[in-house]
């Protein structure tokens, strides 16, 4: 890595920069007044901007899980189409029209556009800690279940007077709680199979903690998606949090139970939530075109055989993607030649686009992403 912070003078004394995706000068005015971060977890930038892969589309899952030649037909038939374009657009419909026609798509590596972790281990708590707090520090090298040394970004802020109480996450994880440190952090984090009863329930909260209570449960520290997803909902529209985190992982489970076509599905319930929350907020006057979405896995996966897997041992599972969607970022679309942009310029990303200056009490922390900043 090039030294960042010599390289951010260097390049503002020179007014070369703009546009480089690295360093520039953050913009000083901004129209973003809430962020929703929404994460995907190991969702491969290969489906992202490829769509379903040819090699794997036909291969069955796991018997035990059941019908497989049904699953694996309907899978092809769902998401399996000739080109590229249309095939990513099948499986992704609302990344491949609103954000690609809206906002940025990093990622794509075959146009020549990088998007990684930097913390080497590439999986899953040292992917969401150094995104969320900037920092890939080495004393996070494991996925229990213990509260983050690291103060993440969203601590940070609802610290601050105006984001206090307006801060907010939700996961399918039970090791959100550790990672956004629930005991010390002073802000909802509501993850798994708890039932969320620090809002009045509404008829929908109401249901939505029964089924968490009563769904059959595969994983033991994992719910299925729609539960932090609808629970997160009814927390948004009770509360209006300025700052929202939501983290989905049926991407990863199925991967690693090496059902293909349940990981497309869980891509695709994943984009249709990206529509549901992103069309919820733009109704809203809270939201309404003062809204930032960012979307981005916490690792990759490996290639051919090894898809179903990540770590340290799979170095192609370092490689990420990331979507920018809001009002002050550029109608760009899917990026060619650029970055890189890495998962630690997150943290520093979502406070610039609120105003805030996050490197100036974490120096360490990634740049902010400049091109996403500069509408
Ligand atoms: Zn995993």
């Amino acid at each position: 890595m090039f030294p960042k912070r010599v390289t951010a003078k260097f390049c503002s004394a020179l007014f070369l920069c703009l546009g480089s995706g690295l360093e520039a000068q953050i913009p000083q005015t901004h129209k973003t007044e809430n962020v929703i971060v929404v994460m995907l977890d190991g969702m491969r930038w290969e489906e992202v901007f490829h769509g379903a892969d040819a090699a794997l589309i036909k291969t069955l899952g796991p018997a035990g899980l059941g019908a497989a030649k049904e699953r694996a037909a309907l899978a092809e038939q769902r998401y399996w189409r000739e080109s590229d374009e249309e095939r990513r657009k099948a499986l992704m419909p609302f990344l491949w029209s609103v954000v690609a026609s809206q906002g940025e798509l990093f990622g794509n590596r075959d146009l020549g556009s990088d998007s990684h972790v930097t913390n080497g281990l590439n999986f899953s708590y040292p992917g969401y800690s150094e995104t969320l707090t900037g920092i890939a520090d080495p004393r996070v090298s494991s996925n229990d279940n213990t509260p983050n040394p690291n103060v993440t970004v969203f601590e940070w802020l609802n610290a601050k007077p105006e984001f206090a109480g307006k801060v907010a996450a939700f996961g399918a994880w039970e090791v959100f709680d550790g990672i956004f440190n629930k005991q010390r952090c002073g802000f909802v984090v509501n993850a798994s199979y708890e039932p969320l009863t620090s809002i009045p329930p509404t008829p929908e909260l109401a249901l939505v903690n029964q089924l968490k209570a009563e769904t059959v449960r595969i994983w033991p520290d994992e719910a299925f998606d729609p539960m932090p997803f609808h629970t997160a909902i009814e927390y948004l529209k009770e509360k209006k949090p300025r700052l929202l985190f939501l983290g989905l992982g049926e991407t990863d489970d199925w991967a690693h139970a090496g059902s293909y076509a349940e990981y497309l599905n869980a891509a695709h319930l994943g984009d249709e939530y990206l529509k549901e929350l992103w069309e919820l907020v733009q109704s809203m006057p809270e939201y309404k075109d003062k809204t930032t979405l960012i979307v981005l896995p916490d690792h990759g996966r490996g290639l051919g055989a090894q898809w179903t897997s990540h770590g340290k041992k799979i170095p192609e599972s370092r490689e990420t993607w990331m979507a920018f969607l809001g009002p002050d970022t550029p109608a760009l679309g899917e990026r060619k030649q650029a970055g890189p942009v890495t998962e630690s310029q997150i943290a520093a990303t979502i406070a610039a686009l609120l105003g805030e200056d996050y490197r100036a009490d974490y120096p360490q922390a990634g740049a902010p992403i400049v091109d996403v900043l500069n509408r």
